[in-house]
């Protein structure tokens, strides 16, 4: 299927290269770079090349488009890679050398690279395992769909086993050579950029084994790398009538989507990462250890939940290389769409829904600015009535369908619904929630050549139009323009907050400030999903509150005492002393290591 996608990709890119002015594709993640690839020639290359080129944003617009109405869904991510830094052009080796050299480091107990790269060049015999490839060493520390430019690695490790890792982990702790785990590269705050002083990459992608699919129990034993949509199509080839239900970007893997505690459009009814859905996970430990959280079991009460201190953790605590997943049944969905006076009236209506017990699988928002683009965008089969809109999936059985539908259709009115819609086929279900999965796309050619930044904040279901309202007078305010999507089941607000140079750059910042701020005084939280990386460390203290990041700090201080493990991640960096009274010297792990990032 990709791959057809990719054909049809092919002639409309390669028809916008032929009328190329300026330089769009910029350095990208591993995955990312196979899929440009396989955009523009249709044939599988390693996902280890780098890779620019050039088209106007009109033709990457148009081949977009095109490619959207041919292939669908699995486009929006490749398209999300145009959000990146256009104005950095790929750095040379020489650069990313200069930026972080590999040098004797002496004889002190700090961060010894050279050693550590002898010693993995030793250990792995086979010359593709261990990389100082520089385009490799670049692209391993970022994420094509993110904002944030990552620092390069010094070694990218291509690990194949559990055991792989353990040989990386306990020449990292020999030399004191900070360790930043990857797996689908989709993550979005700067999850995956090196720390000043040098890092080892661990590539997990090729952990990419499904090893047991426990049908009568619903689970399923894979390996970290697998993909959740791999999963679910091999799960669809076998005729197996389940699915696993966590669907977040869709290169996303299962390590990754653990140590973000991932969601997406199904939390309304399947929750989160932090739910039920990891039943176990096999862990490396910075000192080397293996460690397996639990058995298969679907519950147990056998002291506190292990799995769980990996789940948000980024890679600073540990580096997941397999896990046991809880299975949903596969029940026929379909899909509704309702347009509402303004966002206020949408969300109180979806309030209401779930409220009252509707069996929604998903139910996401957008706002009148997106639809407009939408429209514009030209892939969808209709005009839709630029109002904030509704898409709604609902599961199970016709008749329950049925129910539902009518519920909601009625619910809605109350709430001044128009234009109610339930797909009258499974063509048109899919045909619908395409429309609402290409706003990203759409979004990104409304301006073309522009660059995209995507917020991610979550608050109670019933101050999301406070979060709403306040984010669209900013944006006002900031003269910016940034369509708005969530997942309104959950109160998780995204917006793609569009900029075309530096200035506009420096707007958006403050935007995503104000909104990461007033969605913590909503009761809320800054990031709904896509986790705190180097992106949202200043907020945590506001939001946790002190005594809750020092515990946390002292269970990082525990299980890596080097701060080796993803330095410079998701914890805040250490207060003046003025701030820190509650906090014990003990916690204070950034300032006693070779390794913190500031
Ligand atoms: C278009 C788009 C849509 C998205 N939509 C959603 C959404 O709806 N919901 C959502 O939750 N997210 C969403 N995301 C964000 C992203 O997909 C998630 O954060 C995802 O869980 C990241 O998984 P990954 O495999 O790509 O991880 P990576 O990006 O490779 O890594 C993420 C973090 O986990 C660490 N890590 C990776 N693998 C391991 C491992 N095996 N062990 C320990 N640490 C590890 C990394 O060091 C990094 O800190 C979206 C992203 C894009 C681009």
């Amino acid at each position: 299927m990709t791959f057809t996608i990719a054909r049809f990709v092919s002639l409309g890119l390669s028809a916008g290269a032929s009328k190329a002015s300026s330089r769009f594709f910029t350095p990208a993640s591993p995955r990312c770079i196979n899929s440009i690839h396989s955009l523009l020639r249709p044939i599988r290359t390693s996902p280890r090349r780098s890779y620019t080129t050039t088209v106007t944003a009109k033709s990457f617009g148009s081949a977009f488009a095109f490619a959207v109405v041919t292939g669908g869904a699995s486009l929006v991510f490749g398209a999300l890679a145009l959000s990146r830094d256009t104005a950095s052009p790929i750095p040379t080796a020489e650069a990313i050398i200069d930026v972080v050299p590999i040098t004797q480091t002496g004889s002190e107990p700090t961060c010894n690279l050279v050693k550590a790269l002898e010693d993995l060049q030793t250990e792995f015999s086979d010359s593709s395992v261990v990389s100082t490839d520089p385009n490799e060493l670049y692209a391993y520390a970022q994420s094509s769909y993110s904002q944030f430019v990552g620092t390069p690695h010094t070694i990218v490790v291509h690990v194949r086993s559990t055991e792989d890792v353990v040989k990386v982990v306990k020449i990292s702790k020999r030399h004191l050579v900070p360790i930043v785990p990857y797996s689908g590269g989709t993550s979005l705050e700067g999850n995956l950029s090196a720390p000043p002083s040098g890092s080892i990459c661990v590539d997990l992608s090729g952990l990419d084994k499904i090893l047991k699919i426990n049908e009568s129990d619903a689970d399923v034993v894979c390996q970290a790398g697998v993909t959740w949509n791999h999963l679910n199509e091999t799960l669809k080839e076998k005729g197996i009538p389940l699915f696993f239900p966590l669907d977040p970007g869709r290169d996303a893997t299962i390590g990754g989507m653990i140590s973000t505690g991932c969601s997406g459009t199904n939390a309304v009814k399947y929750g989160t990462a932090r739910g039920e859905w990891i039943l176990n996970a096999t862990v490396v430990l910075p000192s080397g250890e293996v460690i397996k959280t639990r058995q298969r079991a679907r519950k147990s009460s056998a002291g506190f939940d292990v799995t769980k201190l990996f789940i948000g953790a980024e890679g600073t605590l540990g580096i997941v290389t397999e896990a046991t997943l809880r299975l949903a049944p596969l029940l026929p969905t379909s899909v509704a769409v309702a347009q509402f006076p303004d966002i206020r009236h949408a969300t109180n209506a979806v309030c209401d829904i779930l409220n009252h017990g509707a069996a929604l699988q998903c139910v996401e928002i957008v706002d009148e600015l997106t639809i407009k683009v939408l429209n514009q965008f030209g892939t969808s089969a209709r005009n839709w009535p630029e109002k904030a809109t509704l898409f709604f999936k609902f599961q199970g059985s016709d008749d329950s369908i049925q129910e539902t539908s009518r519920y909601v259709e009625s619910a809605i009115a109350k709430h001044g619904a128009t234009d109610y819609r339930l797909a009258s086929n499974e063509q048109e279900s899919e045909d619908i929630w395409q429309d609402r999965r290409n706003a990203l796309f759409a979004c990104l050619a409304y301006r073309p050549g522009c660059k995209g930044w995507i917020t991610d904040v979550c608050v109670p279901v019933s101050r999301l139009p406070d979060l709403i309202a306040a984010a669209k007078q900013d944006f006002e305010e900031l003269g910016l323009v940034a369509p708005i999507a969530g997942h309104v089941g959950d109160g998780n607000f995204h917006a793609l907050v569009l900029y075309a140079d530096d200035a506009e750059l420096a707007l958006v910042q403050e935007a995503v400030s104000r909104i990461n701020r007033k969605a913590i005084e909503l009761e809320g939280t800054c990031t709904g999903e896509h986790g705190v990386g180097t992106g949202k460390r200043d907020y945590l203290l506001t939001e946790l509150g002190e005594g809750t990041v020092a515990l946390m700090r002292t269970i990082k201080q525990t299980l890596d005492p080097h701060n080796l493990f993803n330095p410079g991640k998701l914890y805040p960096d250490v207060l003046p002393p003025s701030d820190t009274d509650a906090l014990t010297e003990g916690h204070a792990i950034s300032d006693s290591t070779p390794t913190n990032e500031s």
